[in-house]
């Protein structure tokens, strides 16, 4: 700043006087303009939180660059602030919640949303929200109905279940059944399946909330049929059983699988629930993917009560799905906190679109976004990073030098994460060996920016691209001119 520090000091502060009023600013063609759009009450309080901001930059020491740029360069600085207030208008007006691109590799990906809505769910749910629905009124009878049976049939026939309920997530689905069959009693759970999901949601601390007395057995690595027949008393409520794949015990190691379990449970006479986190209706192995215990299993086996998420593997909207036995469904359903833990409309209408969709299980490859991502042919992945490869070299260039390589993708959100799928994507390595770290950091930020985020993920030296996830290399290649501008604009 080659400014005189006197003229530093006086100018911004002789600017203050200068600021337009509020009433002004909202006057000027760029204000009259935004008030025809966005209404008089959202712009007027736009523009005095603008001038407040202003007044408050030119009392600050220093006065920050932002400002005295815009003091320099323009004569009219009344032109100048409305211009920022059409700025802050639009800014103000954007959403928190922004669609992006995940080309991290791991398909079901819980802080980017988990699964992806089927376009048939998307377009159930538009046309339900549009106007009223008969989400609880039975069109037959003209009389009041219930949710629930809005998917409850077509997961009995999906599942062989006797019932079926629905709540907000799997979380609250393993808490509505303790509480519905165990609260004041005791469940049984073994030691090797105390397990925290994530996000503090512990087992010891569910069965807590539930009201249920969690009595352990086993140890962490065997447990034993005459653990769980030694443990049974007359205060035993249930048998518990966590389905955890995000972590394996290896080794020297012994559980009792549900179908051990039921005959005794049966013989006590206590409930066997199993909580199957990532539950899938169709025989994931068919597709060349991890095995996944499905619900259908979980109840032949002998389980009465069986809990899955409805946005994992499943491919829908977050939903905690619960099927098995007719009493002991019912009782969950008549719980006082099934209420509170109830799957609004939203979700139900994406949750019925999806399930219909198992009724064409041919068609599921194609129909369901996750299923399809899973099982897309590592030679197409392969073929659009080609295709991807030369457009970004020149977008990155000549910071950043990018080749097509072979990846591996997670399934993600609870699944094993040994359970690889062979990928291929991007690797953009930074052409100095300078401040490598840096450099990725830098251009990793820059793909966050864009119009629509992309996000990838670092390993080691580069940025990787795993391009399993990209339905249409279009979403990339328009925003390939904004990433080049980007980049070139830093230093
Ligand atoms: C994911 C998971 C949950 C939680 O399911 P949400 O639908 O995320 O609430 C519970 N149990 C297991 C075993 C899980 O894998």
């Amino acid at each position: 700043m080659t400014t005189p520090e006197g003229s530093m000091v006086h100018g911004p502060k002789a600017m203050l006087t200068k600021l337009p009023s509020v009433d002004r600013l909202i006057h000027t063609p760029i204000g009259a303009r935004l008030q025809a759009e966005h209404g008089p009450l959202f712009v007027t309080r736009q523009a005095r939180e603008l001038l407040a901001q202003w007044r408050a930059d030119l009392l600050s020491d220093p006065v920050p660059s932002r400002v005295t740029s815009l003091w320099q360069d323009n004569a009219d600085m009344t032109d100048a602030i409305a211009q920022a207030l059409a700025q802050r208008c639009a800014q103000r007006l954007e959403p928190r919640m922004r669609s992006v691109i995940n080309l991290t590799g791991t398909a079901i990906h819980t802080n980017l949303g988990r699964a992806v809505l089927p376009q048939a769910a998307i377009d159930h749910v538009v046309a339900m929200m549009a106007g009223p629905n008969n989400l609880e009124y039975d069109l037959q009878s003209g009389r009041r109905g219930d949710r629930d049976s809005v998917v409850e049939g077509l997961l009995c026939e999906l599942t062989g279940a006797e019932a079926a309920t629905v709540v907000n997530n799997n979380a609250a689905a393993v808490l509505l059944s303790l509480a519905a069959l165990a609260g004041g009693r005791e469940a049984v759970v073994s030691r090797g399946e105390q397990v925290e999901i994530g996000g503090a949601f512990r087992m010891p601390d569910v069965m807590a909330s539930a009201g249920a007395r969690m009595v352990e057995v086993g140890t962490t690595n065997r447990t034993h049929l005459a653990d769980y027949e030694r443990a049974i008393t007359a205060q035993t409520a249930l048998l518990m059983k966590v389905h955890t794949r995000n972590y394996a015990v290896q080794g020297f190691t012994a559980s009792v699988s549900e179908a051990e379990l039921a005959p005794l449970a049966r013989e006590r006479g206590v409930w066997l629930v199993t909580d199957l986190g990532s539950g899938s209706l169709i025989d994931m192995s068919a597709y060349g993917l991890p095995k996944e215990p499905t619900p259908q299993e979980m109840l032949t086996a002998g389980c009465h009560v069986v809990t899955f998420s409805g946005d994992k593997l499943l491919g829908g909207p977050q939903a905690g799905l619960i099927v098995g036995d007719r009493e002991a469904i019912g009782r969950i359903r008549k719980f006082p906190m099934k209420r509170a833990l109830r799957l609004s409309k939203l979700p139900l209408a994406a949750l019925e679109a999806t399930l219909q969709l198992y009724l064409r299980p041919d068609w599921l490859t194609r129909d369901l976004p996750t299923l399809r991502w899973l099982t897309r042919p590592v030679e197409q992945i392969q073929a659009m990073a080609q295709r991807l490869c030369a457009p970004m070299a020149q977008a990155v260039a000549p910071r950043f030098a990018v080749e097509v390589v072979s990846l591996q993708s997670q399934i993600g959100s609870g699944s094993l994460p040994v359970d690889r799928l062979p990928s291929a994507g991007l690797a953009l390595t930074p052409v100095s060996a300078k401040g490598v770290g840096r450099q990725l950091d830098e251009l990793a930020t820059v793909m966050r920016g864009l119009p629509q985020p992309v996000i990838g993920r670092i390993d080691s030296d580069r940025l990787l691209l795993d391009l399993r996830c990209l339905d249409q290399a279009e979403a990339l290649l328009v925003q390939l001119p904004t990433l080049q501008a980007q980049l070139g604009a830093r230093p």
